[in-house]
Formats: C-alpha cells, sequence, structure tokens
C-alpha cells in the first residue's frame, strides 16, 4: 500500500479538531499528552490562524497596556504529536464524516475523520441593527484591538489640529454592551484615552467623552448585584456615562442613535452586546434547542444524535445538571470541556466507558482599568485594587507558556513607570519609489492572489475585513 503522503487532496485522521482557542487547543494538548502514553490514533487540528489567542488580553491591547504579540500563542510549539493545519473549514459533513477546508494555499482539501471536536468559536452578532456592522469596531480578535488603538490615537491626532467646536465627535467614544467584556473594555480604554490625551496640548482630559451604553438595568449582570453596583458608580465617578435600559437603534453618518430619542455624534462604536456561534455550525445535520443557535449535546460532549461528533465552546449547549440550564460562553468553561471532551474521545477509542461533564465556576473577574477591578471569587464579591491584583494574578498564571508570561509580566511592570504608548502601527505598504500607499494587500503574485480570493470568500468575520479597509488609504 502506498503511503499517505502528507499534503494529499484526500486525507484522514482518526481525531479532527475544529478551532484553536481555549476549547480546541486545550482538547488538542490534553490529546498530546494521552498520545505519549497509551492512546493511539491521528490526530489533527484545524484552525484558521497559527496562534492561540487570549481574548481575556484583548481590551489590555487596545489600551497599550500589552504588546499584541504576547496576546497570543503559537500552536505549532503548544504541540508535539497532534498535526496542526492552518486553515478555515469550510463544510462539516457529519453523516459522511468528511470535513472540507481551505488551506493557507486557498487550495481546497478534505479530511475524513473518526471522531470529530468541534470548538469553531463564536462571531459577533449584530441583530441586525442598522449601520453597526459597517461602522462599528468589534473585540473578538488581535486585529480588533490594534484596529481600536490605532484608530483611537488616529482621531487623538487629528482634534488635536481642530478647534475645540469642531471635534467633539472625534472626542466621544461610545462601547456598546455592558456585560462584564463591554465593562471591562469602556473602562480600559478611557484610562488610556485619558493618559494619551496628556500628550496633546491642546486636549485637556475633560475633552473626553465616554459613554457606555446598555439595554438592561445594570452593569456586569453576570456578577452579584453589588459588584454591578461598584463598575457603575467607578466609572461614573471617573467621568464615564453610563446609560442603562438604553436600546441602540442604529449608526448612521456617525450618529449612534438610541430607542429613546438620545444619540451621540462618535467616530467610535465598540460594539461587545452579543455573539452568536460561528456560522460553520448553522450547516450542521444535527438536532436544534430553541432559541439558541449553539450544537446541543449530551452529558458526555457527545452533539445530540451522533457518537463520534462532540463539541465544546461558545458553540456548545452543554447541559448544566445542577443549573437545570446550559453552560454559558465563556473560556472557563471552554478550557474545562475542552480537556475533558479528549479525554472522552480517547476513551471511546479505547473503547472505555465516557465519562460525564460537569463543572461550576469558581468565580469571573474584570478589570476596569489602573488598580480597579470587579469580579468574585468562590462566591465572594470582590471590588477595587483586590480585584485587580487578582485579575492580574490569575490570568498570568493561566497564560499557556512561560515566555509568554514572563513577557506580559514586563509589559505591566513597565506599565507601571511609563505612560502608554501613542503609536499607530499602521499594517500598510509604501510604494518603493513614489511613497504612495498602497494599502494593506500581500506582496506577490501582483494584487490580490488565489489565497487572499479564497479564504476572503470564506471568512466569516466580516467585521475585521470591513475595518481594515477602513484604515487602509487609498493610493493617490
Ligand atoms: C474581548 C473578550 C474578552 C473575554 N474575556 C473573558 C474572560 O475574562 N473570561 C472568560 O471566561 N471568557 C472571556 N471571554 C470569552 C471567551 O473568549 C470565549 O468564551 C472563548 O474564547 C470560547 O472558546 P472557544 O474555544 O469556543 O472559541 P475561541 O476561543 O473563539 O476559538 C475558536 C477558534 O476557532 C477558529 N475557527 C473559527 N471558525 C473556524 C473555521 N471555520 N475553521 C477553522 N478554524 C475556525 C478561530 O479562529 C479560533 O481560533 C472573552 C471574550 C472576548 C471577545
Amino acid at each position: 500500500m502506498e503511503p499517505e503522503l502528507p499534503n494529499s487532496d484526500n486525507e484522514h485522521t482518526d481525531v479532527l479538531i475544529i478551532g484553536g482557542g481555549f476549547g480546541g487547543i486545550n482538547a488538542a494538548r490534553r490529546l498530546d499528552r494521552l498520545l505519549r502514553r497509551r492512546l493511539k490514533a491521528k490526530v489533527t487540528l484545524i484552525s484558521r490562524t497559527n496562534f492561540y489567542l487570549f481574548t481575556p488580553l484583548l481590551a489590555e491591547v487596545a489600551a497599550a497596556l500589552i504588546d499584541a504579540l504576547h496576546a497570543v500563542n503559537p500552536i505549532r510549539r503548544m504541540l508535539k504529536r497532534v498535526r496542526f493545519i492552518q486553515g478555515t473549514v469550510l463544510k462539516l459533513d457529519a453523516k459522511a464524516r468528511e470535513a472540507t477546508y481551505a488551506n493557507e494555499n486557498g487550495d481546497e482539501r478534505t479530511l475524513t475523520y473518526e471522531h470529530c471536536i468541534l470548538a469553531p468559536g463564536s462571531v459577533t452578532a449584530f441583530f441586525g441593527i442598522k449601520g453597526l456592522e459597517k461602522g462599528a469596531f468589534t473585540m473578538k480578535t488581535v486585529g480588533d484591538a490594534i484596529q481600536v488603538r490605532n484608530h483611537v490615537v488616529s482621531l487623538l491626532e487629528r482634534a488635536e489640529s481642530l478647534p475645540p467646536s469642531k471635534r467633539q465627535h472625534l472626542l466621544s467614544f461610545a462601547v456598546v454592551g455592558g456585560g462584564l467584556n463591554g465593562t471591562e473594555v469602556a473602562g480600559e480604554l478611557f484610562d488610556f484615552v485619558l493618559r494619551a490625551s496628556d500628550d496633546y496640548a491642546s486636549i485637556q482630559r475633560g475633552d473626553i467623552r465616554m459613554v457606555l451604553i446598555e439595554m438592561r438595568e445594570s452593569l456586569a449582570q453576570e456578577l452579584p448585584e453589588q459588584v454591578g453596583s461598584y463598575c457603575k458608580d467607578n466609572l461614573q465617578s471617573r467621568g464615564m456615562e453610563i446609560w442603562l435600559s438604553a436600546r441602540v437603534t442604529g449608526y448612521t453618518n456617525g450618529l449612534l442613535e438610541i430607542r429613546d430619542g438620545r444619540e451621540i455624534a462618535t467616530e467610535t462604536v465598540i460594539w461587545s452586546a452579543g455573539v452568536r456561534p460561528s456560522p460553520l455550525i448553522a450547516g450542521i445535520d444535527a438536532e436544534r434547542i430553541e432559541q439558541d443557535d449553539r450544537l446541543p449535546t449530551n452529558e458526555f460532549l457527545q452533539v445530540r444524535g451522533y457518537d463520534n461528533l462532540w463539541a465544546v465552546g461558545d458553540s456548545a449547549a452543554i447541559p448544566d445538571a445542577k443549573e437545570g440550564t446550559y453552560m454559558p460562553p465563556t473560556a472557563q468553561h471552554a478550557v474545562r470541556q475542552g480537556r475533558h471532551v479528549a479525554v472522552n474521545v480517547a476513551r471511546a477509542i479505547m473503547g472505555k466507558p465516557l465519562e460525564p461533564f460537569h463543572y461550576s465556576s469558581l468565580g469571573m473577574l474584570a478589570t476596569l482599568g489602573r488598580y480597579r477591578g470587579a469580579g468574585r471569587v468562590f462566591g465572594i464579591p470582590l471590588t477595587g485594587f483586590p480585584a485587580w491584583f487578582a485579575w492580574r494574578t490569575y490570568y498570568l498564571l493561566t497564560l499557556p507558556r512561560w515566555d509568554r508570561r514572563l513577557r506580559v509580566m514586563i509589559d505591566w511592570t513597565l506599565d507601571l513607570l511609563f505612560p502608554p504608548e501613542i503609536v499607530q502601527l499602521k499594517v500598510e505598504r509604501l510604494h518603493p519609489e513614489t511613497g504612495a500607499d498602497l494599502g494593506v494587500e500581500r506582496r506577490g503574485g501582483g494584487g490580490e492572489n488565489q489565497r487572499t480570493q479564497a479564504v476572503n470568500a470564506t471568512r466569516d468575520s466580516a467585521p475585521s475585513s470591513e475595518q481594515s479597509a477602513r484604515t487602509a488609504k487609498p493610493a493617490p
């Protein structure tokens, strides 16, 4: 029999993992360890990026507290025995046990499998609100965080050269979504803009307007009520406006509209008000539950109706027997689910009984900017400096790989000593002779090459591509 070529068009793997985020990478790492010991199987991880993004640090990247590279980890260095393919899975035929993906060359390939672990995460949900998808920033990728920082610095530069009467919209910032993530983004970003504005002679801290908009009646509803109230009081005391029970109805011509008639003229709207499962999930032939787009699983993390299709993370609806509901889409759940599914898949391959998944959250923490945080640990509400310190310590310890921990620790130490960076790191390419800005096109192949076309066509993260178009100036 001919040996299987490593990159032939049709391949087979015993275990296929889709998505290298919190759920997928933890499944892959646990299987990697099991492969060293008793498991005999071929395991393949396919993910769109060749790095694992630590999302809790994204607000800090946007706020220039840590280097963007330090919030990501190269997947290839995290795995020894699991094969990694950088690619986008386009279609999964669960009945035929076959995944079709586009690799980085834009070539379409198929992989057949015995077991598939789905962990493609979620995408931003705009709920069809007018103008948001096109005009708002999101905070889901490392590119989003860099673009937000570049954009904020660019606004400060523009505002510096305008009279106060003409620049208020440039210095007004709106974050929509007062859940834990949105509150964190608003707090960190407000701190950053205030500190950065000190370098602009004509801009006073009082010129900066930051509005956090939430449609419910309180902030950070994932936390106890008094912690949500602390978040509100703390952010307000620093000068932030908090609009509660405020529903955004549109964002057009630089005007963010609220249902009650209020408006904000702003060039910066950061949308942090909802996610939905990856579009890959919608195409999978499986049972659904009412008003939940996620893939429902049983307690062993098998997708209902299948014994070889497994799902974890944001795209899975995993029953929480203790609460009588489904588990929330958080990183801490995805990590545990990822490790557990790896063990169950290994047990299935070895013909052993499966183990049910149980997990109760130990707590939740968020940073609200320098020296202030909020959360709940082991059921105890925590606010102020202790919460901020606990947040930093916890995330430092849970970051994978020592080199990343050290780099983040150095970034944080330097931030305590020096003001934030106010440079715009534009991904631009200048014409070698004329100096004209050629935008962000890849070099080689003469313009849009095959890979760019194929991947652009399949990428579901439309906000990112639109935002890069916003930062790329046309060539004169
Ligand atoms: C700004 C921010 C801050 C957050 N902070 C916290 C926090 O402090 N605590 C907490 O518990 N949770 C936090 N979360 C939530 C947490 O990030 C998610 O719950 C978690 O990432 C879900 O893990 P996952 O594995 O399901 O998806 P992800 O971690 O998103 O990973 C999905 C992976 O799949 C890849 N992928 C997607 N589609 C495809 C495809 N078709 N083909 C190939 N690859 C694909 C993606 O590129 C990605 O690598 C935060 C989220 C954000 C956005």
